[in-house]
């Protein structure tokens, strides 16, 4: 398997806060990596960092073998990079379909724009319905649809995916999960995914790192980690 993306001894730092202690992970070409762990141990940090976003990084991280060094975020997103921060991060205050042109910023060519627009109504119905409709309005699963849709009109090669299931009740976050599925399957897109929840998460992804106070405690398959129950019961409590 071909590696995306290539964490090495990567820190990161909140001002005098050292948050990430020199972690080592590799994002496989077509994957679903699942990036675990308890509350604090630094999965949000690390999304940060690959984007360059708010958080001082050292160690070295590289895209395609293209190392990420002095890069800001709108070059990682222009190397094919989307960020779905927890929260979601979409535009309350505008519609579903205006959110979804500003996924497409960066993108020069109109009728890839227009087809990817129909591409993302015809596999969620419910957010054409709603086209018009503010963000603001939107039921927290279909928030979460548009916040990844929007991610999706980047064209990205990797999606990086910040809890996308908080908060969500246990119905909707199925249907979170097989949209990822999907995505992965079917539009070749590899994912890393932050998620709380470790079972889900689990089933849905090839690849596991689980943090530890900004330390790498885990890193392998899922399959491995599924079957070794010793292992689940440790760090994953069940
Ligand atoms: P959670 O699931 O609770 O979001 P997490 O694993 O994503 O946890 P992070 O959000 O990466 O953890 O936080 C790791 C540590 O960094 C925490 O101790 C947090 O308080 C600290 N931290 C996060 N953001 C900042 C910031 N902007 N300034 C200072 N410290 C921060």
């Amino acid at each position: 398997m071909q590696s995306l993306l290539e964490a090495r001894g990567l820190t990161a730092t909140y001002g005098a806060t050292q948050v990430l202690h020199g972690i080592d992970f590799t994002v496989e070409q077509g994957r679903i990596t699942a990036l675990l762990g308890a509350n604090g141990a630094g999965k949000t940090t690390t999304l940060r960092a690959i984007c360059q976003m708010m958080v001082r990084t050292g160690g070295t991280l590289s895209f395609e073998g293209r190392s990420l060094a002095g890069l800001g975020t709108e070059d990682v997103v222009r190397l094919g990079v989307a960020h779905v921060p927890d929260g979601r991060g979409t535009f309350t205050a505008l519609t579903v379909e205006e959110n979804l042109r500003l996924g497409a910023y960066l993108r020069r060519d109109k009728a890839g724009v227009a087809q990817d627009m129909d591409r993302i109504y015809a596999r969620f119905p419910r957010l054409r319905e709603r086209r018009m409709q503010q963000a603001g309005t939107l039921s927290g699963g279909e928030q979460q649809m548009l916040a990844i849709s929007r991610a999706l009109m980047l064209r990205p090669k990797l999606l990086l995916l910040d809890e996308p299931s908080f908060g969500l009740a246990p119905l909707i976050v199925r249907e979170i999960f097989s949209i990822m599925r999907r995505i992965n399957a079917e539009d070749g897109v590899s994912i890393l995914l932050v998620e709380q929840n470790a079972t889900q998460a689990l089933e849905l992804a090839d690849a596991v790192v689980l943090l530890e106070t900004g330390r790498v405690a885990i890193a392998g398959r899922a399959d491995d980690i599924r079957r070794d129950e010793a292992l689940r019961r440790a760090y994953l409590g069940y």
